[in-house]
């Protein structure tokens, strides 16, 4: 990979490499956007293979963050960090506080989290050196497992699919599928149960599977079968690229709106399931509920208002299906296309964020809403 020459079409603000010898830090930070406001976005531990991988992930990963941000109405930009190591081996107090004062030398222009390979642990030893850190544990104003509040944000999407698909917003009244019942997969059988609907499940984990089949009713099916239920609605909350071309022809969804990231194999599948009339609630969109949660702890944590926020997806999906429709494109082109917008109209009014105390001593988090 030449270097410079990934960054000068990357789009990225800044690319930070953060090496620091006697705590073993080999990590990198992007700063994709900042027109919105600070970068949030978390901390990625992960045994990357070559440092070309490290740099593909965190680039791809914080330019997702921005859009992400932009679209759930936050004045948040787009970063994200990556740390090559392994998580179950590689952790240490000295590790984390190295990357905390990496963190902290920009000024506040890019804000941590957990993530893959990381957790309020970790995040614990970088907020000794940095208060630009989310995700702390809950005595020093952290806000706790982000799932909840993700499942929560993806029953807000399906209901918005359901009025546009169906004109009808009883959850009740229609059936899901849902692969994968794990943290995100539990909370959104639970909602959907509590509103009287027929769920489906799939799980490689016949555990998780067994749970949500005793508490909540669920149908259990097996994983290589969850993309032939015959249900009105998709919710993928286990991996991503599982909309493609074998899976898609298999499908009788007419919704999908899940947790998962990346659930398209590229844009082509989600033109064709556009085509196919099958309504996609586009992932980074229906799943912001976390980062929402997530983003209140720099206000001070309140997790009624985090409920009410998370509520908004319905109207930020919403929206996007309006513009999609202006548009005549496709959803997953009309959530980019509202992401940039927004990030358009806003960098015409600011110049880009160029760092100050922590936001938690500052005003409003949230543009709207
Ligand atoms: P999780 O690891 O707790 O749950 C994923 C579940 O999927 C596991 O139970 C796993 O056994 C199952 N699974 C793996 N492969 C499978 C397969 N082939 N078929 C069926 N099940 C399979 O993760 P999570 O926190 O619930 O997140 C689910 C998805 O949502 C992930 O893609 C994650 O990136 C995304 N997401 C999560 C959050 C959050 O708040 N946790 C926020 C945004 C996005």
């Amino acid at each position: 990979m030449n270097l410079f020459e990934t960054l000068d079409t990357s789009g990225h603000e800044e690319v930070v490499f953060c090496h620091n010898k006697e705590a073993g830090l080999k990590a990198i930070i992007a700063i994709h956007n900042t027109a919105l406001g600070p970068a949030l976005g978390g901390l990625r531990m992960w045994p990357y293979e070559t440092e070309a991988a490290a740099l593909e992930d965190v680039l791809r990963l914080s330019r997702g963050m921005t859009y992400k941000a932009a679209v759930a109405g936050l004045n948040l930009g787009g970063g994200k960090a990556v740390i090559v190591g392994n998580p179950k081996t590689d952790k240490s107090e000295l590790l984390f506080r190295a990357l905390g004062r990496f963190v902290n030398s920009l000024n506040g222009r890019y804000i941590t989290a957990e993530d893959v390979g990381t957790d309020v642990n970790d995040m614990e030893m970088v907020l000794q050196e940095t208060d630009h850190c989310v995700g702390v544990h809950q005595v020093h104003g952290g806000s706790g497992d982000p799932s909840p509040f993700t499942a929560y944000g993806v029953l807000q999407a399906i209901r918005a699919c359901l009025k546009r698909r169906f004109d009808s917003e009883d959850i009740g009244g229609h059936s899901y599928a849902i692969q994968g019942v794990g943290h995100v997969g539990y909370h959104l059988a639970r909602l959907l149960h509590d509103e009287g609907a027929k769920v489906f499940v799939a799980d490689i984990d016949d555990e998780l599977v067994q749970k949500v089949v005793d508490e909540f009713g669920c149908e259990a099916v097996s994983d290589s079968e969850i993309y032939d239920v015959d249900a009105d609605v998709f919710s993928p909350c286990a991996l991503g690229a599982i909309v493609n071309p074998e899976t898609i022809p298999r499908f009788k969804f007419k919704v999908i709106a899940g947790a998962a990231n990346n659930q398209l194999a590229d844009e082509k599948c989600g033109d064709e399931i556009d085509r196919l009339g099958v309504l996609y609630a586009p992932d980074y969109a229906a799943n912001a509920g976390g980062l929402m949660n997530v983003s209140i702890e720099l206000e001070g944590y309140d997790r009624e208002r985090a409920i009410r926020m998370t509520r908004t997806i319905y109207y930020n999906v919403s929206r996007i299906f309006k513009i999609a429709e202006r548009d005549g494109i496709t959803t997953w082109k009309a959530a980019d296309r509202m992401a940039e917008e927004r990030i358009a109209a806003v960098s015409r009014l600011k110049v880009p964020f160029l760092g100050q105390k922590p936001l938690r001593f500052h005003g409003r988090l949230r543009a709207t809403g």
